[in-house]
């Protein structure tokens, strides 16, 4: 191809590699014959041991120091170089001999080794969605200075990213973020007084970690889509409309100057977004299922109900406000939603927990890196505080 030929991805680090879409990431890199060069890990070291046996990376971070210890004698009769703490995933993202980041890691830990690979110019396979939520000022100003390409894993913006590939910023009119509306799609707040984290993480159509599975029947997840879409695309809150489409075969769309509607379609899966990512800008064949259009039904399409819907609404007033706003939202989200998997905080509760931490907590309009680490932390130890 073209002069992108020498940005071809040659070996990947994948920082979260036993999460759901580290998993499924090491598995596109197999299909494919990428070459992993390092892997990071909180504390699963019994399946962190098995990847790292078969796919022999250079380099094992694992975050918990004690963790840590335990994985380095398990491996000690390999030429694994095994690093811990926060120290190891920055190596891990900024090493040498890796050239794309896939940052799976849940939460505002991804923040500093996102920003370690991006110095480093590597490619980011963005698949962690704090990253912008909490720093997106930042993250993609730094990406401007360094050049380095910032590709988004997530199913809705890499859609939108294919539908942007090879257009002009100023064809772009609108974007149109898909939802599927999730397990509650149509309820009313008071029927779900009640769920049960089994009834919140069974997604009708995709196959996801339990903690995004609680935000997306909370919308939350379209919400912090929304903020993410904001500063990957370099558009205001007023140029995302948020549509809901039950069925998940559309994973977004963009709507050009003239009215042209792009769409990208594809079965529920989130090794598509993933393998694009590592491919990029070229395609491979992939593993995955195909769609049948004999064998769907019907697309449909409806507007969001912010009533029923309040997280997503808290959402997009925090994309508003900017700053550290959203950054509290998201950080008090985790943690309520943490909460309520461990049957520790009612369903309704999640959205009170985030929308009074934005509220109590203020907000800085234009925060640095610590403000921003800062107001994470102070809005995890609110929700913990006032609501456990
Ligand atoms: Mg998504």
């Amino acid at each position: 191809m073209h002069k992108e030929e020498n940005n071809m991805v040659k070996s990947i680090s994948v920082l979260g590699c036993t999460g759901s879409i580290g998993r499924q990431t090491l598995a596109v890199a197999e299909h494919i014959g990428m070459p992993v060069a390092a892997l990071t890990a909180n504390r699963k070291i019994d399946m962190l041991e098995e990847q790292a046996r078969r796919l022999r990376p250079r380099f094992v971070a694992v975050y918990d120091e004690q963790a840590a210890k335990q994985f380095k004698t398990a491996v000690a009769d390999t030429d694994i170089k095994v690093g811990s703490g926060m120290e190891g995933l920055i190596e891990a993202a900024a090493m040498e001999g890796t050239d794309c980041v896939v940052t799976a890691v849940s939460g505002a830990v991804g923040l500093r080794p996102t920003l370690a690979a991006i110095s480093e110019k590597k490619r980011i396979a963005l698949a962690n969605k704090e990253t912008l939520v909490c720093a997106g000022d930042i993250v993609m100003g730094r990406a401007r200075e360094t050049g380095a390409e910032i590709v988004p894993v997530d199913s809705e913006h890499s859609a939108i990213f294919q539908c942007l590939m090879g257009r002009e910023k100023g064809e772009l009119h609108k974007i149109l973020l898909t939802g599927s509306g999730g397990p509650f799609r149509g309820k009313a707040r008071e029927e779900l007084e009640n769920v049960t984290p089994e009834q919140a993480v069974r997604h009708p159509n995709w196959s996801m970690g339990a903690k995004i599975s609680v935000d997306s029947a909370t919308m939350m997840n379209k919400g912090l889509e929304f903020v993410e879409a904001m500063h990957l695309f370099g558009v205001s809150p007023d140029d995302i409309q948020v549509v809901i489409h039950p069925q998940s075969v559309i994973h977004s769309m963009v709507e050009l100057v003239d009215g042209t509607v792009i769409a990208q379609l594809g079965v529920p899966d989130m090794g598509l977004p993933i393998q694009l990512a590592l491919t990029y800008p070229r395609r491979c064949p992939s593993m995955f299922r195909r769609l049948d259009f004999s064998s769907l039904q019907a697309l449909s399409f409806e507007a969001p109900d912010y009533e029923k819907t309040p997280c997503l609404k808290l959402a997009m007033d925090c994309a508003r406000l900017g700053g550290t706003a959203p950054c509290v939202m998201s950080a008090a989200n985790e943690v309520a939603v943490g909460l309520f998997l461990r049957g520790q905080l009612g369903y309704n509760r999640i959205y009170e927990a985030a929308a009074s931490a934005v509220e109590k907590l203020g907000y800085v309009k234009q925060p640095d890196l610590e403000t921003i680490l800062a107001a994470d932390e102070a809005a995890r130890t609110y929700v913990l505080e006032n609501f456990k």
